[in-house]
């Protein structure tokens, strides 16, 4: 029998309803003769009562900033009661199953509360439990510290959990149950007539989930993508193949469809800030210019999207942190201006390497659409344009259009 992981997010275990697809999923595992290890999110979403948000509310309603590593504990919390409602509801149908917590499954972290590292994976229980024909349950999203402090892994880290035990017990395959029928050619919430794509390569897949695209957690990609095992993005509603995120030649093997497109999806970022220093050109002045992006860096806030020109430095930051940064500028006695609720759009594709024109058709996309450009950056596989955030759904279908992703 093949071992492979089978991952179930939020929305696949909110109700009975939903438990009881999940547990024909598991179902089908065995009767294709593979033997399911079962990641798990918390149930529901927020205002669901043990939703991880419904559970951080509830702790800032007291009125404080919670401790970090009590945020943890008891964000820890949703996904254990997820398990072990999955878990009766594995019983009640013949199965036998036996709940682990993160650091039960062995999964070692830093003490990087909210969004800790993981060092290692001591698999021994998980391994017992399967020998035993015992379906082991993990709770997603959590670790251990190496002194025994419960640590979550960052918004999204189920995917990381089931990627780290895939590749601890080296299982066949990594398959993650969501709300969507699979990795799209943009967000359907935000285009109605996105497209799933078959089969996505690892490096591009990354590249989604880097520029915002939330189905899978990049770290997930990546470690997958270290250790060579497939990941398959489904639907827990619908029977349907799904997406298959792989390498070139394991590609070959498992996929039927061809990739032949420029522009393979559209990604996007929201709630971004726009900073733009001015460099006045006095002496006073060029000694603040060197030393700007030592002092953000020393205040721990990330920048992206950096444009430096003589006169001017640009960048943007997540919203979140602009008005700690507003004070820092003005205390130190920059000259600058921002520019708040901005959204990253960006178009992702491996073959846009080496191609003339991509951008062109980008900056057209949007000109016919009278969308401003306040920033682009770029890579071999990615250009992003910095938009005002109430163009965003506009900007995206538009490019979606011209790239002709609602085509097969
Ligand atoms: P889960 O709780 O199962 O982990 P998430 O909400 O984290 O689910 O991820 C699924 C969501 O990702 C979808 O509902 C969809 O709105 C969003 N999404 C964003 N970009 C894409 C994309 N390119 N393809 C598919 N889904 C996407
Ligand atoms: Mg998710």
């Amino acid at each position: 029998m093949k071992l492979i992981i089978q991952k179930f997010g939020g929305t696949s275990v909110a109700d009975h309803e939903r438990r009881n697809l999940v547990v024909n999923k598991i179902r089908n595992a065995f009767k294709n003769d593979c033997f399911p290890v079962v990641v798990v999110s918390a149930i529901g979403r927020n205002g669901d009562p043990y939703a991880t948000d419904t559970l951080i509310n509830f702790a800032k309603s007291v009125g404080v900033e919670p401790n970090a590593r009590e945020l943890d504990l008891l964000m820890s919390c949703g996904e254990i009661i997820s398990c072990v409602i999955l878990s009766n509801t594995l019983k009640k149908n013949g199965y036998e199953s036996k709940v682990f917590t993160g650091g039960q499954a062995g999964i070692i972290t830093d003490n990087n509360y909210g969004n800790a590292e993981i060092i290692r994976v001591e698999p021994d229980n998980i391994l017992s439990c399967i020998e035993k024909n015992i379906i082991p349950i993990i709770a997603g999203f959590q670790g251990i510290t190496e002194d025994g402090n419960i640590t979550t892994l960052g918004r999204g880290g189920s995917d990381v959990t089931a990627a780290i035990i895939g590749e601890a017990i080296d299982a066949e395959v990594v398959e993650i149950y969501t709300d969507v029928e699979g990795v799209m050619t943009a967000d359907p919430k935000i285009v109605q007539d996105a497209k799933v794509l078959e089969a996505v390569y690892y490096d591009e897949v990354f590249q989604m989930a880097e520029y915002g695209a939330k189905v899978i957690h990049p770290k997930a990609v990546e470690i997958a993508m270290r250790s060579n095992i497939p990941l398959l993005i489904k639907s827990t509603l619908k029977e349907s193949n799904g997406t298959l995120i792989t390498n070139y030649d394991k590609y070959r093997k498992y996929g039927q469809g061809k990739i032949d497109k420029i522009v393979t999806s559209i990604a996007q970022i929201g709630n971004r800030t726009q900073f733009k220093v001015i460099f006045d050109g006095s002496a006073r002045q060029y000694e603040k210019d060197t030393i700007l992006f030592n002092i953000i860096a020393a205040e721990k806030i990330s920048i992206d999207m950096i444009n430096i020109f003589p006169d001017m430095k640009v960048f943007i930051v997540d919203g979140a942190k602009e008005a700690k940064l507003k004070n820092i500028l003005e205390s130190q006695g920059y000259n600058f201006e921002v520019i708040s609720n901005c959204t990253k759009v960006t178009i992702i594709g491996n073959r846009m390497r080496g191609i003339p024109g991509v951008m062109a058709k980008m900056v057209e996309a949007l000109n016919e659409n009278n969308i401003e450009i306040l920033q682009t950056s770029d890579s071999h596989t990615t250009i992003s344009c910095l938009i005002k955030s109430d163009k965003t759904n506009i900007a995206i279908n538009a490019l979606h259009r011209k790239f002709e992703l609602d085509k097969n």
